[in-house]
This record gives C-alpha cells, sequence and structure tokens, in this order.
C-alpha cells in the first residue's frame, strides 16, 4: 500500500515538473534584447499621413503583432509624456507630470533599472532634449518632470551605458538643488562625450553621451540642411553597434520625440516627414533583430496629440494643440511579440517585457537606487 501511494506520488511529481517545463519551453529561451520604440504623440492618423505620403507601408505595418493601447492616468483621460513615459517603463499608472514615480511619490521600478541589475547593457535614445520627459521616464525618479536638472543628474548616476539626444544647455549649466554640472558628473563616471554626428560617428566605447542640440534636436524638414546633427536613425545605429557588445543583451529606449512637439503646434508638413524618420529607425532595429536572434521590437506611443484627422482630400487636419484621449498603436516585431496579441493598456506592454527577458516585475513599487 504504501509502496503504491510512493510510486502514485513519484509519478505526481513528475507530471507536475513535466508541467513546467513544458510551461517555461513554451515561452522558449528568454528574450535577451528588448527594444522599446516611442513614437511620442503618434496616433494611427500620424502612422496613416506617413503611409500615404510615402504611397507604400512603412515597416511599422510589417509587424508580426498589432494592437492598440489606452493611454489615461491613474486620475484623468488624457495623458503627458511624464506618466504615460512612467506606464511604458514600469507598468504602473501614475499622476500627471511624474517621472518614474507613483501619485505618492514613491520610485517605481523601471524595465531600464531591471536590465542594468540583471548585467545587460542600457541605452536611451531621443531627438529631444534627454531630460525631457520620456527619457526621463525610463531614467530617473522625480515628482515633476520640470526637474529637468535633477534629471541630468540622475541619468549621469543611473550605471546606465548610453545616452544620445539634445539637451545640451541642461547639462552645461549648474544644478542649483545639488550644486553641480551634469556634464561634471559624466566626465567623473567616465563617459566619452560627442558633440555632433562626426564625433558619434568616430566614438567607440562605452559608457557614451552624445549631446548634439543645446535643447530639442532639429526637425526633420531643416535637420539636413543646416546642422551637423545625426538622424533618430543613425543615433540608433550606433546605439546598437555598441551596446550590442555587451553578453548579458541590452535594454534600449527610442523616442521619435518630434511627432509630439510639431503636433503641437499644429505643423501639417511636418507630420509625415517626423514619422517617417522614426519608421527609419524601426527599420534599423528590425534588420538587427532579423539578425540577432533574441531580439523584441515594441514600437508604440505615449500618447496622442493633436487630435489628428486625414479628410477626404488627403489633408491632414488637427483638432487640438494638446494631447487626446485616442487610442495608440502597438507593433511588436521579433522573439516574443506573441506575448504581446493581447495587450490593450500601456502597462500591459513592459510587463510582458520584464516576463520575457525573465526579470523580476514587483508586486509593489519598490525603491530605487537613484
Ligand atoms: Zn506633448
Amino acid at each position: 500500500m504504501m509502496r503504491r501511494f510512493a510510486v502514485c506520488l513519484l509519478l505526481c511529481f513528475l507530471v507536475y515538473t513535466n508541467a513546467v517545463d513544458a510551461e517555461i519551453s513554451s515561452v522558449e529561451a528568454p528574450v535577451k534584447n528588448i527594444i522599446i520604440m516611442i513614437g511620442d504623440g503618434m496616433g494611427f492618423q500620424h502612422v496613416a499621413s506617413a503611409r500615404l505620403g510615402a504611397k507604400q507601408p512603412l515597416v511599422m505595418d510589417t509587424a508580426l503583432v498589432k494592437g492598440s493601447l489606452a493611454t489615461h492616468t491613474i486620475d484623468g483621460c488624457v495623458t503627458d509624456s511624464g506618466a504615460g513615459g512612467t506606464a511604458l517603463a514600469a507598468g504602473f499608472k501614475t499622476a500627471h507630470y511624474h517621472i518614474g514615480v507613483d501619485p505618492d511619490g514613491n520610485n517605481l521600478y523601471l524595465i531600464s533599472e531591471a536590465a542594468r541589475d540583471v548585467g545587460k547593457a542600457v541605452g536611451i535614445v531621443t531627438n529631444a532634449r534627454l531630460t525631457d520627459a520620456t527619457p526621463a521616464a525610463f531614467s530617473a525618479h522625480v515628482p515633476h518632470r520640470d526637474l529637468e536638472d535633477q534629471i541630468a543628474v540622475a541619468q549621469m548616476r543611473s550605471g546606465f551605458d548610453l545616452f544620445l539626444g539634445g539637451g545640451a544647455e541642461q547639462y552645461y549649466s549648474h544644478c542649483e538643488s545639488l550644486g553641480l554640472r551634469p556634464i561634471d558628473v559624466a566626465v567623473e563616471n567616465g563617459f566619452q562625450i560627442a558633440a555632433d554626428k562626426m564625433e558619434l560617428d568616430k566614438a567607440d566605447r562605452l559608457p557614451l553621451l552624445g549631446l548634439f542640440a543645446r535643447k530639442d534636436m532639429t526637425a526633420e524638414r531643416y535637420r539636413r540642411l543646416l546642422t551637423k546633427e545625426p538622424s533618430l536613425a543613425q543615433m540608433t545605429e550606433k546605439a546598437l553597434e555598441l551596446l550590442s557588445q555587451r553578453e548579458a543583451g541590452f535594454f534600449l529606449m527610442v523616442e521619435g520625440a518630434l511627432i509630439d512637439k510639431r503636433s503641437h503646434i499644429n505643423e501639417r508638413s511636418s507630420i509625415p516627414l517626423e514619422v517617417a524618420a522614426f519608421d527609419n529607425a524601426v527599420a534599423v532595429c528590425v534588420d538587427f533583430a532579423e539578425k540577432h536572434p533574441g531580439t523584441l521590437v515594441i514600437v508604440t506611443a505615449d500618447h496622442e496629440t493633436g487630435g489628428l484627422t486625414i479628410l477626404d482630400d488627403g489633408q491632414i487636419r488637427f483638432t487640438s494643440i494638446g494631447h487626446t484621449n485616442a487610442q495608440v498603436p502597438l507593433f511588436v516585431f521579433g522573439d516574443g511579440a506573441d506575448a504581446f496579441a493581447d495587450a490593450s493598456d500601456n502597462t500591459d506592454v513592459v510587463r510582458a517585457a520584464f516576463q520575457l527577458g525573465r526579470m523580476v516585475f514587483p508586486d509593489q513599487p519598490s525603491a530605487s537606487s537613484f
């Protein structure tokens, strides 16, 4: 009797462990490289305007999994980039203007920090100021997005490996509350510094700080004629070249920020150009993912800006100079993309990415090292 019980117990154990194994193997190997790309303010109609402009499908259109996300905050139906970026970085909704913290100011654990904590390289790329709300939400914890001097210092103390974007003025100014200049913290921490496209091309090691404009980088319609700034795609390419040398893999956030900024001023002609520039950066990442198995590429937005519609004359019309509650698109490429088939809220995205990368997602907002 005892013996039959023991055999039964053993069988149960074997069946149980097999089931667990099956569950893990159905998820396959952990995703090694995670890329989140955010078209700031990019709604479905923004994407459509670029598609119409190009008269052909975009790279975004070739995603394995497509969906749409709700972007409301914890206490309002329309978000800003602070709360929207925090939801995409931490998987928790928060209040307006909050950066990497919950509504009470407690630090949230960001996917970029989780990646750093398991030994991955971490990079942040934007064509806005590096201290603007979206890059800040992936690299700092402050109660208000306007605390850009503190954001710059936090970025240089984050232990992350690469920051490329605008915002040189902030980095070279004194942070009054901390009594130091972010650029000095960068030098202390061994950052190589690049100031234009030529210096970016030459950069060959991490950590790397690229500051290519005093404030936000130049809109696409002027960039090629008037500046020595790299494009979003060129910054993305350099980020992948350097980050991918880390054996444990990497996390990279890329923001196409000027989609939002040109929508705020209702500049119709810029919208297809800015979305196309963002799509070029998507192409760089999708190409990388095809050549490097174990790479996940998530493309989405933090909110829609401008209430943009396209009328039957093909013209773009804006209905607002602010953000709206419109759903935003989700495009996912590479290994693990299937896990996003049911995503419907901006907090779903990073929760799935944590799981695919086998990084521990916290139950509660938790303290962080910044
Ligand atoms: Zn905005």
